[in-house]
């Protein structure tokens, strides 16, 4: 089906259109019984019975996207598997800015990875700072527009729902956004906390307008972390860019296995219902903040976790951490100097926090 928008490729660096990346053995597409072609060993290592290491895996395991891709509601060439969303995020960089000429934007407070991928490539960094409002962080999208057609701007960098700020953003303004941009940048939409939004992916919106590539990972609400498996959705042409600029062999075929045995129906029906308990707790654990003598504010998340800033920073994360509770100090951003995030746990690991924040961890 032809879109109606421009066609993202033009966005791509000029000297990467025809790059052919790294032509490995496993990209020949050849047929045999004995395979020769990729100085691997001929035995199995005497860990590994069962041959499940020997060979190089498969760059993108069919199984793997097929299941990716009917999860996160695109077709299997619109969606490139990784190491993590933090290899979407390079290999989106990479791919589209020119070093020491382009520029990407990102909306502090924000995830620190889009800035470090586009230090480490040269790339620079515009930020529109989200703003702090009683209602939790706005995204200024006239701002953003704005700022990214005045700064040769390639990636707009969006978090919905924020990490930080636990806001979603607008699926409606996500899309003006990439329609005022078209032909100049793609916007990035970093879904990894999507799952405890229950709300549409910007997924929905690529049919209409091109220039939109989502981050979405098996991270978070899938457990996964270790796995660090994570995509990108994207047009089809963008996401072939993009794989030619990636690493050889990606994925490493255990991770691949556990993935695909996580991603089986019933297994995510019990990922979903931990899920729905994160939502549960998150309410209380928020409530608990917001009425604590302890917190000046407590905004309303998303995510799986909350932000709070307190009125004694340093005295409450010295007492969490008395009480063996680590929680995320974000006192070394400008503008949360007095904040902490605390990730959602078990109503067990909530309550422990709250048994220090609460008011009655205060007149204990
Ligand atoms: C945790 C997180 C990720 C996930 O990164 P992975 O590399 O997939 O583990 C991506 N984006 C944001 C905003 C995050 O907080």
């Amino acid at each position: 089906m032809q879109s109606p928008t421009a066609d993202p490729l033009d966005l791509v660096r000029e000297d990467l259109r025809e790059f052919a990346g790294y032509r490995s053995a496993r990209s020949e597409r050849l047929d045999g019984g004995i395979w020769l072609n990729a100085n691997e060993s001929p035995w199995c290592n005497p860990s590994d019975p069962d041959a499940r290491l020997r060979r190089y895996p498969d760059p993108q395991p069919e199984a793997l996207r097929a299941l990716l891709s009917d999860m996160y509601r695109c077709r299997p060439g619109e969606l490139l598997a990784g190491r993590g969303s933090d290899e979407g995020i390079d290999l989106l960089v990479r791919a589209l800015c020119r070093p020491g000429q382009d520029a990407v934007l990102v909306t502090s407070p924000t995830f620190g990875m889009y800035a470090i991928s586009a230090r480490l490539h040269g790339a620079r960094v515009v930020d529109v700072p989200l703003h702090d409002t009683p209602q939790g962080f706005q995204c200024d999208f006239d701002a953003v527009a704005d700022a990214a057609e005045a700064n040769a701007v390639k990636l707009v960098f969006l978090c919905s729902p924020g990490n930080p700020s636990g806001t979603l953003l607008p699926i409606e303004s996500i899309a003006a956004l990439a329609q005022r941009l078209e032909g100049r940048a793609v916007v990035v939409v970093d879904e990894a906390y999507l799952d405890y939004a229950q709300a549409p992916s910007a997924t929905s919106l690529l049919d209409m307008q091109r220039n939109i590539a989502v981050l979405r990972t098996l991270s978070k609400a899938h457990a996964l972390a270790a796995a660090r498996i994570g995509a990108v959705i994207a047009d089809a042409g963008l996401i072939a860019v993009l794989q030619r600029c990636q690493a050889p062999y990606p994925l490493p075929g255990p991770c691949v296995e556990l993935a695909v045995a996580a991603l089986a129906q019933p297994v995510r029906a019990g990922s979903a219902a931990h899920i729905q308990t994160t939502l549960d707790e998150r309410e209380r654990l928020h409530a608990m903040l917001a009425s604590s003598p302890l917190v000046r504010c407590a905004y309303p998340s998303r995510a799986n976790f909350v932000l709070a800033r307190l009125k004694e920073p340093q005295d409450a994360f010295d007492r969490l951490l008395a009480a063996g509770i680590v929680v995320r100090d974000l006192r070394s951003s400008e503008r949360l100097g007095d904040a902490l995030r605390i990730s959602v746990g078990t109503p067990e690991q909530n309550r422990a926090v709250a048994a220090v924040l609460g008011s009655d961890g205060v007149s204990a």
